[in-house]
C-alpha cells in the first residue's frame, strides 16, 4: 500500500488553524489526489469562526475540534487502491466529500469523485463543488423569459445564479448586498440593477421598477434572516422564492406572506445529496461554463499559498469582499 506524506490543515479551535504533517494511505478502495487548487467555502469560514454545524450526513467526523477541514478542491490522482475501476493515475478530478482537503494531497473513496468535464481546466475544476452547488441553483431557479429576478447576496453562489437568470431570459436581474465591492462585481457581470440594503430601501426600488407588482422570481444567497425577510417582502403574489443558503442557527421570520400571496418555493440546496444525483448534474452544469456563458475566473479574488492557511483565513474572517480565497499547494 502507498504512502503519502503531505501537509493538511486541522482546527484546532476558534481562530487557531495550523498545517500537520498526515500520513495518507491507499487502501484498496482508496483514491489518492494531488491537490491542484482549494477553496475556502462560507462553511469553513464559520467553522473558522467556532460555529460548528448541525452533524449531518456528510461528515466523516464529528463536527467539533480539533476538527481537519476542507472541501472545495480538485487536482490528479496519484494513487488508486486495488478495488478501484474508475480512475487511474493520472486522471483529473474534482471532489466532492470532506476529506481534509486543506493539504497538498487527500484520500478519497470513489464516489466522493468525479472527472473534469471536458473543456475546463483545473483552476475552475477545483472549485467544482461550490460551482456545481450554485449553477444547479441557478438552472433550476424556474426564471423564465421576461422575469424580474432578485438575487440576495453577491457572493460565490449569488454572482453565478445572477448570470444564470440573465442567459436564463430575465427582463431584469437586480443584485442585492451590503458590499458596494461585490455590487460593483456583479453589475460587470451582466446584471441590470444592483441595490446595497445598507443605503436603500430594497423593497420600495423592487416596487418601484416592478410597477408595485414585485419580483417574479428571488433567489435567497446570502443566508441571513434579513435577506430572509427581504425576499419574503418583495416576492410578487404567486411569484418564486428560491432557497440557496445554508442557514444553521435558528432564524425569526415574517411568513404571512408566505399563506397570503401563495408565494411558491423552490428548493436549489445542494445538488450533491446524494452521488447520484451529483453525477446526473455535475456534467449538465459544466456545459454552460465550457461554453463561457458563465464567469467563474472573476470570482477568484485571493491567492495565497497553502502554506499561508492562517493568512488566507484571516483574510476570510476580516474582509468581506473576498468572494473565492484560494489557496495553491
Ligand atoms: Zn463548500
Amino acid at each position: 500500500m502507498e504512502k503519502f506524506i503531505t501537509k493538511a490543515a486541522r482546527l484546532n479551535g476558534p481562530y487557531d488553524i495550523e498545517l500537520i504533517d498526515r500520513e495518507l494511505i491507499c487502501g484498496e478502495d482508496d483514491v489518492i489526489v494531488k491537490n491542484h487548487l482549494i477553496g475556502i467555502c462560507g462553511s469553513d469560514k464559520n467553522f473558522y469562526r467556532g460555529f460548528m454545524p448541525p452533524k449531518t450526513a456528510e461528515f466523516r467526523q464529528d463536527p467539533k475540534f480539533p476538527f481537519l477541514l476542507g472541501h472545495e478542491s480538485g487536482g490528479t490522482v496519484v494513487a488508486v487502491g486495488s478495488k478501484i475501476s474508475q480512475y487511474k493515475v493520472g486522471d483529473e478530478v474534482i471532489a466532492f466529500g470532506w476529506n481534509n482537503n486543506y493539504a497538498e494531497y487527500f484520500s478519497s473513496k470513489e464516489f466522493q469523485l468525479q472527472p473534469v468535464p471536458e473543456g475546463i481546466d483545473l483552476d475552475i475544476a477545483s472549485l467544482g463543488e461550490p460551482i456545481a452547488c450554485a449553477m444547479y441553483s441557478g438552472m433550476n431557479s424556474g426564471v423564465q423569459l421576461g422575469d424580474y429576478v432578485v438575487v440576495m447576496g453577491a457572493g460565490f453562489a449569488g454572482q453565478i445564479i445572477a448570470q444564470c437568470a440573465k442567459h436564463k431570459g430575465a427582463y431584469k436581474v437586480i443584485v442585492v448586498d451590503v458590499l458596494d465591492g461585490k455590487l460593483e462585481l456583479a453589475k460587470n457581470l451582466g446584471c441590470d440593477v444592483t441595490i446595497n440594503s445598507t443605503k436603500e430601501d430594497v423593497a420600495s426600488i423592487v416596487n418601484e421598477l416592478t410597477n408595485g407588482r414585485g419580483a417574479d422570481v428571488v433567489v435567497e444567497a446570502a443566508g441571513t434572516e434579513e435577506s430572509f425577510n427581504t425576499a419574503t417582502e418583495i416576492i410578487k403574489h404567486n411569484g418564486k422564492f428560491v432557497f440557496y443558503s445554508w442557514v444553521t442557527k435558528p432564524i425569526t421570520l415574517n411568513i404571512s406572506r408566505w399563506h397570503d400571496d401563495g408565494l411558491e418555493f423552490i428548493n436549489t440546496c445542494l445538488v450533491h445529496h446524494t452521488w447520484q444525483e451529483r453525477y446526473v448534474w455535475t456534467p449538465e452544469v459544466f456545459k454552460p461554463i465550457a461554453q463561457g456563458l458563465i464567469n467563474v475566473r472573476s470570482l477568484i479574488t485571493n491567492e495565497f499559498k497553502l502554506e499561508d492557511i492562517k493568512a488566507g483565513f484571516d483574510l476570510a474572517d476580516k474582509d468581506d469582499s473576498a468572494i473565492k480565497i484560494v489557496f495553491r499547494p
